[in-house]
């Protein structure tokens, strides 16, 4: 083994560990349902992307089962080889439907889908404004394409009328951007999208809103570009099948010639085996359940607004959100992360979420209500927030 390497990951795992920040991870023993078991002990989940329960829904597992059955485990291939199964064309269809658009195209993650798609279609002649939230993948989806990133201040439009100006005037680049999260899931706000689209006409600027955590919550379910009605206006939608559709993979929706163009362009597809069908067929029965019925979508409002009316009752600061993503802010890092301990130790799961990823001085636990809790389980939480935020003098 190469000492220098060695005694890179030894000097860089102790300054980690040394100042707390090395995060170790606890299995979960059995489903990432609204109750987790980890060591042997049950505890209620506020910590999972699985917003509409769909991740242990038993008509999907069926699916997933069926199509296993007959088409096997694994596509056999990238995309452009032979990986290409009907169901992959089938799910397409059924995504390009459920977003409004001519055309859509399926990626193995949310974060290989970003990877892919900002690059394909931006370049070193490019300059793209993303605002300071975005999600990590398109930090580096924006990195790997090569144009000039420009951090917009987060969702101030008059921050990203004047940096579009400066950029679409300068003759520096060829075009121009503009990329957001729909949903921001630190703080469970949702973009300015009618701004954007103003601004965006002024200066034809490209959009991509990645809506991972809005498909499925936002837009009666179908996400937060629908919620505005401007499914005319992004010029790509992007999503991930993995939080509330429940299963794993991502995709954009656009026109027939974006999509037509991602398909020789973008190097996950290319270059990179496609998503098994077992996989495929359950996120299908997913958008057919989420299309069929507000049932599931009501239930996880429902859930999140009575977490959140709780927690604030009890005196939490929960922030500004204005979908189920409840942040209960604690402030300082250490504090937030015995918060975070305590609640687990008392039978609630809420990570704890800290600088870097969130402020300094703006420690949060955050919760993550789902359509299948149960108003027991959430009146379980509510007293062991009120117990621990006492306990730690958060509240009084
Ligand atoms: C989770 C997330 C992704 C990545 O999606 P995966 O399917 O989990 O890879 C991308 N963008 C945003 C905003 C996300 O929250």
């Amino acid at each position: 083994m190469s000492k220098i390497l060695d005694a890179f990951l030894q000097e860089n795992l102790k300054e980690l560990r040394d100042q707390g920040l090395y995060n170790e991870i606890d299995p979960i023993e059995g489903p990432n349902g609204p109750v987790i078991k980890i060591k042997g002990k049950d505890l209620i989940n506020l910590s999972s992307n699985n917003y509409l329960g769909l991740a242990t829904d038993e008509d999907l597992k069926k699916l997933a089962i069926d199509a296993t059955n007959k088409y096997g485990v694994g596509a056999g291939a990238v995309r452009t080889i032979n990986g290409t199964l009907d169901i992959h064309v089938a799910l397409e269809k059924k995504l390009a439907e459920f977003k409004g658009t001519e055309a859509a195209i399926s990626y193995q993650s949310g974060f290989n889908c970003n990877m892919a798609a900002i690059s394909a279609v931006m370049n070193k002649k490019d300059a793209i404004l993303s605002d300071e939230l975005n999600h990590a993948s398109i930090i580096d989806g924006c990195r790997l394409s090569g144009a000039k990133v420009i951090r917009v201040n987060h969702q101030d439009m008059d921050d990203l009328r004047a940096k579009a100006k400066e950029a679409t005037e300068s003759g520096l680049y060829e075009k121009v951007m503009y990329i957001t999260d729909g949903v921001f899931s630190m703080d469970g706000n949702i973009a300015n999208l009618p701004g954007v689209v103003e601004i965006a006409k002024e200066f034809d600027l490209i959009t991509y809103v990645d809506d991972a955590h809005g498909s499925g919550v936002t837009g009666k379910g179908k996400g937060t570009v629908k919620h505005f009605g401007l499914e005319k206006e992004i010029d790509l939608q992007m999503g991930t099948l993995s939080k509330a559709i429940g299963v794993v993979g991502g995709y954009v929706a656009g026109t027939q010639a974006l999509i037509d163009w991602l398909k020789v362009r973008s190097r996950p597809f290319l270059f990179s085996t496609a998503l098994p069908a077992g996989d495929i067929a359950a996120t299908m029965g997913a958008l057919d359940k989420i299309s069929a019925s507000t049932e599931l979508h009501d239930k996880l409002w429902e859930n999140g607004n009575y977490l959140k009316e709780g927690l604030s009752k009890l005196g939490f600061d929960i922030g500004v959100s204005e979908t189920p993503i409840t942040p209960c802010i604690i402030g300082e890092e250490k504090l937030t992360q015995q918060f975070s301990k305590r609640l687990a130790e008392e039978g609630v799961y809420a990570k704890s979420i800290v600088f870097p990823t969130v402020a300094k001085g703006k420690g949060r636990v955050r919760n993550m209500p789902t359509a299948a809790h149960t108003k027991q389980m959430l009146d379980d939480a509510l007293a062991i927030y009120e117990k621990v935020g006492k306990e730690l003098g958060v509240i009084s």
